[in-house]
Protein backbone atom coordinates (compact mmCIF):
# COMPACT_ATOMS: atom_id res chain seq x y z
CA UNK A 1 0.00 0.00 0.00
CA UNK A 2 1.10 3.64 -0.97
CA UNK A 3 1.65 5.74 2.17
CA UNK A 4 2.59 8.92 2.45
CA UNK A 5 5.97 11.04 5.06
CA UNK A 6 3.00 10.84 7.73
CA UNK A 7 1.75 7.53 6.73
CA UNK A 8 -1.45 8.22 4.96
CA UNK A 9 -2.67 6.03 2.51
CA UNK A 10 -3.93 6.96 -1.34
CA UNK A 11 -7.56 5.53 -1.53
CA UNK A 12 -9.76 8.45 -2.82
CA UNK A 13 -9.42 10.23 -6.08
CA UNK A 14 -11.12 13.51 -7.26
CA UNK A 15 -10.61 13.43 -10.72
CA UNK A 16 -11.72 17.28 -12.60
CA UNK A 17 -13.18 17.04 -15.37
CA UNK A 18 -13.12 20.78 -16.72
CA UNK A 19 -12.11 23.91 -15.26
CA UNK A 20 -15.25 24.97 -16.59
CA UNK A 21 -18.68 26.02 -14.94
CA UNK A 22 -22.18 26.88 -16.09
CA UNK A 23 -22.30 28.78 -12.46
CA UNK A 24 -20.47 31.90 -10.65
CA UNK A 25 -20.71 30.62 -7.34
CA UNK A 26 -19.10 34.19 -4.67
CA UNK A 27 -17.41 31.18 -2.51
CA UNK A 28 -16.21 29.70 -5.32
CA UNK A 29 -15.55 31.78 -8.18
CA UNK A 30 -16.13 35.38 -7.39
CA UNK A 31 -15.40 37.45 -10.89
CA UNK A 32 -16.90 37.21 -14.04
CA UNK A 33 -13.64 36.67 -16.88
CA UNK A 34 -11.81 33.31 -16.59
CA UNK A 35 -9.18 31.96 -18.62
CA UNK A 36 -10.15 28.32 -19.30
CA UNK A 37 -7.31 25.61 -19.95
CA UNK A 38 -7.24 25.15 -23.92
CA UNK A 39 -9.05 22.07 -25.40
CA UNK A 40 -6.07 20.79 -25.87
CA UNK A 41 -4.69 20.58 -23.02
CA UNK A 42 -7.63 19.07 -20.90
CA UNK A 43 -7.39 15.21 -20.97
CA UNK A 44 -9.56 12.84 -23.12
CA UNK A 45 -11.62 9.92 -21.80
CA UNK A 46 -9.54 7.57 -22.75
CA UNK A 47 -6.63 9.13 -21.27
CA UNK A 48 -8.44 10.05 -17.48
CA UNK A 49 -9.24 6.73 -17.62
CA UNK A 50 -5.80 4.98 -18.44
CA UNK A 51 -4.87 7.30 -15.47
CA UNK A 52 -7.41 6.24 -13.55
CA UNK A 53 -6.44 2.79 -13.86
CA UNK A 54 -2.85 3.26 -12.36
CA UNK A 55 -4.04 5.19 -9.72
CA UNK A 56 -6.14 1.75 -8.78
CA UNK A 57 -3.27 -0.06 -9.19
CA UNK A 58 -1.90 1.71 -6.21
CA UNK A 59 -4.47 1.09 -3.82
CA UNK A 60 -7.70 4.25 -4.84
CA UNK A 61 -10.65 2.41 -4.26
CA UNK A 62 -13.43 5.55 -4.67
CA UNK A 63 -13.59 7.59 -7.74
CA UNK A 64 -15.09 11.02 -7.88
CA UNK A 65 -15.89 12.98 -10.76
CA UNK A 66 -16.38 16.92 -10.46
CA UNK A 67 -14.85 19.95 -11.73
CA UNK A 68 -15.93 22.89 -13.04
CA UNK A 69 -19.12 21.85 -13.53
CA UNK A 70 -18.59 17.98 -14.53
CA UNK A 71 -22.02 17.47 -16.39
CA UNK A 72 -20.60 20.54 -19.48
CA UNK A 73 -18.11 17.54 -20.28
CA UNK A 74 -20.06 15.96 -23.29
CA UNK A 75 -21.09 12.19 -23.07
CA UNK A 76 -19.57 11.84 -19.54
CA UNK A 77 -21.35 8.68 -19.09
CA UNK A 78 -19.22 7.74 -21.77
CA UNK A 79 -16.17 8.00 -19.61
CA UNK A 80 -18.16 6.64 -16.35
CA UNK A 81 -18.52 3.40 -18.68
CA UNK A 82 -14.25 3.30 -18.94
CA UNK A 83 -14.31 4.09 -15.40
CA UNK A 84 -16.92 1.27 -13.99
CA UNK A 85 -14.95 -1.47 -15.71
CA UNK A 86 -12.06 -0.74 -13.48
CA UNK A 87 -13.46 -4.22 -11.18
CA UNK A 88 -11.03 -2.99 -7.84
CA UNK A 89 -13.37 0.43 -7.59
CA UNK A 90 -15.68 0.05 -4.41
CA UNK A 91 -17.09 3.68 -5.20
CA UNK A 92 -17.71 5.77 -8.47
CA UNK A 93 -19.57 9.42 -8.18
CA UNK A 94 -20.27 12.84 -9.09
CA UNK A 95 -20.64 16.20 -7.47
CA UNK A 96 -22.39 18.35 -9.77
CA UNK A 97 -24.56 22.04 -9.05
CA UNK A 98 -27.06 20.25 -10.80
CA UNK A 99 -28.85 21.91 -13.50
CA UNK A 100 -27.86 20.08 -15.93
CA UNK A 101 -28.90 16.84 -14.78
CA UNK A 102 -32.11 15.85 -16.77
CA UNK A 103 -34.20 12.72 -16.44
CA UNK A 104 -32.01 10.86 -19.66
CA UNK A 105 -28.93 12.52 -18.59
CA UNK A 106 -28.96 10.89 -15.36
CA UNK A 107 -30.41 7.45 -16.54
CA UNK A 108 -27.53 7.68 -18.77
CA UNK A 109 -25.23 8.10 -16.24
CA UNK A 110 -26.89 5.03 -13.84
CA UNK A 111 -26.60 2.83 -17.05
CA UNK A 112 -22.60 3.45 -17.55
CA UNK A 113 -21.89 2.38 -13.86
CA UNK A 114 -22.62 5.75 -11.73
CA UNK A 115 -23.46 4.89 -8.22
CA UNK A 116 -24.23 8.25 -6.59
CA UNK A 117 -24.64 12.21 -7.20
CA UNK A 118 -23.59 14.77 -4.70
CA UNK A 119 -25.55 18.06 -4.91
CA UNK A 120 -24.95 21.36 -4.23
CA UNK A 121 -26.88 23.34 -2.94
CA UNK A 122 -26.76 26.46 -0.67
CA UNK A 123 -30.36 28.05 -0.91
CA UNK A 124 -33.64 27.00 -1.36
CA UNK A 125 -34.59 30.93 -1.43
CA UNK A 126 -34.97 31.54 -5.42
CA UNK A 127 -33.21 34.86 -5.40
CA UNK A 128 -30.99 34.35 -2.43
CA UNK A 129 -29.91 31.00 -4.41
CA UNK A 130 -28.96 33.53 -7.89
CA UNK A 131 -27.22 35.65 -5.79
CA UNK A 132 -25.03 33.49 -3.97
CA UNK A 133 -24.47 31.37 -7.28
CA UNK A 134 -24.64 34.66 -9.26
CA UNK A 135 -25.92 32.64 -12.83
CA UNK A 136 -27.87 30.09 -11.10
CA UNK A 137 -31.58 29.22 -11.35
CA UNK A 138 -32.72 27.15 -8.28
CA UNK A 139 -35.51 25.09 -9.71
CA UNK A 140 -33.11 23.72 -11.91
CA UNK A 141 -31.27 22.83 -9.42
CA UNK A 142 -34.31 21.15 -7.95
CA UNK A 143 -35.27 19.23 -11.04
CA UNK A 144 -31.90 17.86 -11.79
CA UNK A 145 -32.23 16.49 -7.68
CA UNK A 146 -35.40 14.65 -8.42
CA UNK A 147 -33.86 13.60 -12.07
CA UNK A 148 -31.57 12.14 -9.94
CA UNK A 149 -33.70 10.00 -7.27
CA UNK A 150 -35.85 9.54 -10.49
CA UNK A 151 -32.54 7.56 -12.62
CA UNK A 152 -31.86 5.59 -8.65
CA UNK A 153 -28.71 7.86 -8.19
CA UNK A 154 -29.00 7.25 -4.38
CA UNK A 155 -28.08 8.16 -1.77
CA UNK A 156 -27.66 11.75 -3.11
CA UNK A 157 -26.35 13.93 -0.65
CA UNK A 158 -26.52 17.97 -0.79
CA UNK A 159 -23.72 20.13 -0.08
CA UNK A 160 -24.04 23.39 1.45
CA UNK A 161 -21.39 25.89 2.34
CA UNK A 162 -22.85 28.16 4.84
CA UNK A 163 -21.87 31.43 5.26
CA UNK A 164 -22.49 34.01 7.51
CA UNK A 165 -24.59 36.45 6.80
CA UNK A 166 -25.72 34.98 3.70
CA UNK A 167 -27.27 31.94 3.95
CA UNK A 168 -26.36 30.40 7.91
CA UNK A 169 -30.18 31.84 8.93
CA UNK A 170 -30.90 28.64 6.37
CA UNK A 171 -29.51 25.37 8.38
CA UNK A 172 -32.57 24.27 9.37
CA UNK A 173 -34.55 24.32 6.51
CA UNK A 174 -31.97 23.02 4.20
CA UNK A 175 -31.77 20.57 6.72
CA UNK A 176 -35.69 19.83 6.87
CA UNK A 177 -35.53 19.64 3.14
CA UNK A 178 -33.12 16.81 2.97
CA UNK A 179 -35.16 15.15 5.45
CA UNK A 180 -38.30 15.43 3.77
CA UNK A 181 -37.51 14.20 0.30
CA UNK A 182 -34.88 11.76 1.91
CA UNK A 183 -31.65 13.10 1.31
CA UNK A 184 -28.35 13.31 3.24
CA UNK A 185 -27.26 16.57 3.60
CA UNK A 186 -23.37 17.93 4.92
CA UNK A 187 -23.38 20.90 6.09
CA UNK A 188 -19.18 22.50 4.98
CA UNK A 189 -17.79 25.23 6.89
CA UNK A 190 -16.24 27.69 4.00
CA UNK A 191 -12.86 27.58 3.11
CA UNK A 192 -10.42 29.68 2.17
CA UNK A 193 -9.69 27.89 -0.97
CA UNK A 194 -7.96 29.20 -4.46
CA UNK A 195 -10.38 31.18 -5.94
CA UNK A 196 -12.58 32.06 -2.89
CA UNK A 197 -11.15 35.49 -2.61
CA UNK A 198 -13.81 36.56 -0.82
CA UNK A 199 -13.58 34.36 2.29
CA UNK A 200 -12.47 35.77 5.29
CA UNK A 201 -12.46 33.40 9.27
CA UNK A 202 -15.49 35.93 10.56
CA UNK A 203 -17.78 34.33 7.67
CA UNK A 204 -16.97 30.79 8.31
CA UNK A 205 -19.45 29.02 10.22
CA UNK A 206 -17.98 26.61 12.32
CA UNK A 207 -19.17 22.93 13.09
CA UNK A 208 -19.93 24.17 16.62
CA UNK A 209 -22.19 26.70 15.92
CA UNK A 210 -24.05 24.53 12.93
CA UNK A 211 -24.94 21.96 15.45
CA UNK A 212 -25.75 24.52 18.33
CA UNK A 213 -28.34 25.83 15.40
CA UNK A 214 -29.77 22.32 15.06
CA UNK A 215 -29.59 20.94 18.37
CA UNK A 216 -32.39 24.09 19.12
CA UNK A 217 -34.45 22.29 16.29
CA UNK A 218 -33.87 18.18 16.51
CA UNK A 219 -32.54 15.79 18.33
CA UNK A 220 -29.15 13.89 17.67
CA UNK A 221 -25.99 12.37 19.08
CA UNK A 222 -23.84 15.18 19.50
CA UNK A 223 -20.20 13.23 19.55
CA UNK A 224 -20.94 11.74 16.17
CA UNK A 225 -18.66 9.80 14.55
CA UNK A 226 -16.35 9.61 11.53
CA UNK A 227 -14.27 7.38 9.21
CA UNK A 228 -10.49 8.19 9.93
CA UNK A 229 -10.41 8.92 6.36
CA UNK A 230 -13.82 10.67 5.47
CA UNK A 231 -13.81 14.25 5.87
CA UNK A 232 -17.63 15.05 7.13
CA UNK A 233 -18.41 13.87 10.91
CA UNK A 234 -21.84 12.13 10.83
CA UNK A 235 -24.79 12.85 13.11
CA UNK A 236 -27.48 10.15 13.73
CA UNK A 237 -30.99 11.66 14.32
CA UNK A 238 -31.76 10.50 17.71
CA UNK A 239 -34.91 9.05 16.96
CA UNK A 240 -35.65 7.95 13.58
CA UNK A 241 -32.89 6.15 10.92
CA UNK A 242 -31.59 9.59 9.57
CA UNK A 243 -28.14 11.29 10.07
CA UNK A 244 -26.57 14.49 8.66
CA UNK A 245 -22.80 15.36 8.40
CA UNK A 246 -20.67 18.43 9.19
CA UNK A 247 -17.26 18.98 7.12
CA UNK A 248 -15.09 21.29 9.29
CA UNK A 249 -12.06 21.66 7.57
CA UNK A 250 -11.26 25.24 9.21
CA UNK A 251 -12.18 24.64 12.63
CA UNK A 252 -11.70 20.52 13.04
CA UNK A 253 -9.19 19.41 10.27
CA UNK A 254 -8.93 15.76 9.13
CA UNK A 255 -5.37 15.95 8.03
CA UNK A 256 -4.19 13.36 9.80
CA UNK A 257 -6.39 10.98 8.01
CA UNK A 258 -6.63 12.59 4.72
CA UNK A 259 -6.04 9.83 1.75
CA UNK A 260 -7.36 11.96 -0.93
CA UNK A 261 -5.36 12.86 -4.23
CA UNK A 262 -6.39 15.31 -6.88
CA UNK A 263 -5.97 14.88 -10.61
CA UNK A 264 -6.96 18.01 -12.74
CA UNK A 265 -8.32 18.58 -16.06
CA UNK A 266 -5.04 19.28 -17.44
CA UNK A 267 -3.39 16.12 -15.94
CA UNK A 268 -2.02 17.39 -12.90
CA UNK A 269 -1.81 14.98 -9.73
CA UNK A 270 -2.75 17.36 -6.46
CA UNK A 271 -1.60 16.01 -3.18
CA UNK A 272 -3.22 18.87 -1.28
CA UNK A 273 -6.54 20.78 -1.88
CA UNK A 274 -4.54 23.79 -0.87
CA UNK A 275 -1.62 23.10 -2.91
CA UNK A 276 0.01 25.65 -5.49
CA UNK A 277 0.51 23.37 -7.76
CA UNK A 278 0.47 19.94 -8.66
CA UNK A 279 2.75 16.70 -10.78
CA UNK A 280 2.39 16.91 -14.76
CA UNK A 281 1.19 13.30 -15.99
CA UNK A 282 -0.13 14.76 -19.07
CA UNK A 283 3.17 15.59 -20.79
CA UNK A 284 4.95 12.25 -20.19
CA UNK A 285 1.96 10.82 -20.95
CA UNK A 286 1.25 11.87 -24.50
CA UNK A 287 4.99 11.59 -25.08
CA UNK A 288 4.29 8.01 -25.08
CA UNK A 289 5.58 7.11 -21.64
CA UNK A 290 4.37 3.70 -20.24
CA UNK A 291 2.17 2.56 -17.28
CA UNK A 292 5.60 1.35 -15.24
CA UNK A 293 6.76 5.28 -15.92
CA UNK A 294 3.65 6.67 -14.47
CA UNK A 295 3.06 4.92 -11.58
CA UNK A 296 6.64 5.90 -10.77
CA UNK A 297 5.47 9.37 -11.23
CA UNK A 298 2.14 8.96 -9.10
CA UNK A 299 4.06 6.80 -6.25
CA UNK A 300 6.81 9.05 -5.73
CA UNK A 301 4.62 11.97 -5.70
CA UNK A 302 2.63 10.48 -3.26
CA UNK A 303 5.12 9.04 -1.04
CA UNK A 304 7.15 12.46 -0.63
CA UNK A 305 4.10 14.36 0.50
CA UNK A 306 3.38 16.07 3.64
CA UNK A 307 0.56 18.56 3.25
CA UNK A 308 -1.72 19.31 6.36
CA UNK A 309 -2.78 23.15 5.23
CA UNK A 310 -5.85 23.10 7.01
CA UNK A 311 -4.25 21.98 10.43
CA UNK A 312 -1.46 25.11 9.82
CA UNK A 313 -4.21 27.13 9.25
CA UNK A 314 -5.87 25.76 12.60
CA UNK A 315 -2.68 26.95 14.56
CA UNK A 316 -1.95 29.97 12.67
CA UNK A 317 -5.80 31.01 13.80
CA UNK A 318 -5.14 29.86 17.42
CA UNK A 319 -1.44 32.21 17.49
CA UNK A 320 -3.53 34.90 15.82
CA UNK A 321 -1.53 35.07 12.25
CA UNK A 322 -3.77 33.56 9.81
CA UNK A 323 -2.71 36.48 7.65
CA UNK A 324 0.66 35.01 7.45
CA UNK A 325 -1.32 31.99 5.38
CA UNK A 326 -0.04 31.73 2.05
CA UNK A 327 -3.00 33.67 -0.19
CA UNK A 328 -4.54 33.11 -3.73
CA UNK A 329 -0.78 31.34 -5.01
CA UNK A 330 -2.80 28.08 -4.79
CA UNK A 331 -4.90 26.12 -7.28
CA UNK A 332 -8.43 27.05 -7.75
CA UNK A 333 -11.13 25.14 -6.61
CA UNK A 334 -12.67 24.23 -10.31
CA UNK A 335 -9.41 23.13 -10.80
CA UNK A 336 -9.51 20.56 -7.79
CA UNK A 337 -13.34 20.32 -7.45
CA UNK A 338 -13.63 20.33 -3.75
N1 LIG B 1 -19.64 22.36 -9.76
C1 LIG B 1 -19.86 21.25 -8.92
C2 LIG B 1 -20.59 21.65 -7.67
O1 LIG B 1 -20.68 22.82 -7.38
O2 LIG B 1 -21.07 20.74 -7.00
C3 LIG B 1 -18.59 20.49 -8.56
C4 LIG B 1 -17.36 21.28 -8.27
S1 LIG B 1 -17.43 22.30 -6.81
C5 LIG B 1 -15.84 23.07 -6.83
C6 LIG B 1 -17.30 21.07 -5.52
C7 LIG B 1 -17.71 21.50 -4.16
O3 LIG B 1 -16.85 22.49 -3.68
C8 LIG B 1 -19.11 22.06 -4.08
O4 LIG B 1 -19.90 21.31 -3.19
C9 LIG B 1 -18.89 23.46 -3.56
O5 LIG B 1 -19.92 23.88 -2.73
C10 LIG B 1 -17.58 23.32 -2.81
N2 LIG B 1 -16.88 24.59 -2.61
C11 LIG B 1 -16.52 25.48 -3.55
N3 LIG B 1 -15.91 26.55 -2.98
C12 LIG B 1 -15.91 26.34 -1.65
C13 LIG B 1 -15.42 27.08 -0.52
N4 LIG B 1 -14.83 28.26 -0.65
N5 LIG B 1 -15.56 26.54 0.71
C14 LIG B 1 -16.17 25.33 0.85
N6 LIG B 1 -16.63 24.57 -0.17
C15 LIG B 1 -16.51 25.08 -1.41
FE1 LIG C 1 -19.19 26.10 -10.31
FE2 LIG C 1 -19.34 24.30 -8.39
FE3 LIG C 1 -17.65 26.38 -8.17
FE4 LIG C 1 -20.24 26.82 -8.01
S1 LIG C 1 -19.03 25.59 -6.58
S2 LIG C 1 -18.79 28.00 -9.25
S3 LIG C 1 -21.07 25.32 -9.39
S4 LIG C 1 -17.55 24.75 -9.64
FE1 LIG D 1 -6.05 16.79 2.98
FE2 LIG D 1 -4.79 19.07 2.42
FE3 LIG D 1 -7.34 19.10 3.21
FE4 LIG D 1 -5.40 18.51 4.96
S1 LIG D 1 -5.69 20.44 3.94
S2 LIG D 1 -7.35 17.42 4.70
S3 LIG D 1 -3.98 17.38 3.63
S4 LIG D 1 -6.55 18.18 1.33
Amino acid sequence: MLRDRLQRVLRDLRISVTDRCNFRCSYCMPHDDYEWSPREEILRYEEIARLAGIFVSLGVRRIHLTGGEPLLRHDLFRLVEMLALITELEDLSLTTNGTLLSVSRARELKRAGLKRVNVSLDSLRPERFRRMTRWGELGAVLSGIDAAREAGLQPIKLNMVVIRGVNDDEIVDLFEFARREGHQIRFIEYMDVGGAQEWSLERTVTRREILERLAAHVDFDREGRSRRDAPAREYPLADEGGRFGVVSSVSDPFCSGCSRGRLTADGRFVTCLFAHDGHDLRTPMREGRDDADLRQRIASTWSNRDDRYSEERLKAIASGRIGELPGQAKLRMIQLGG
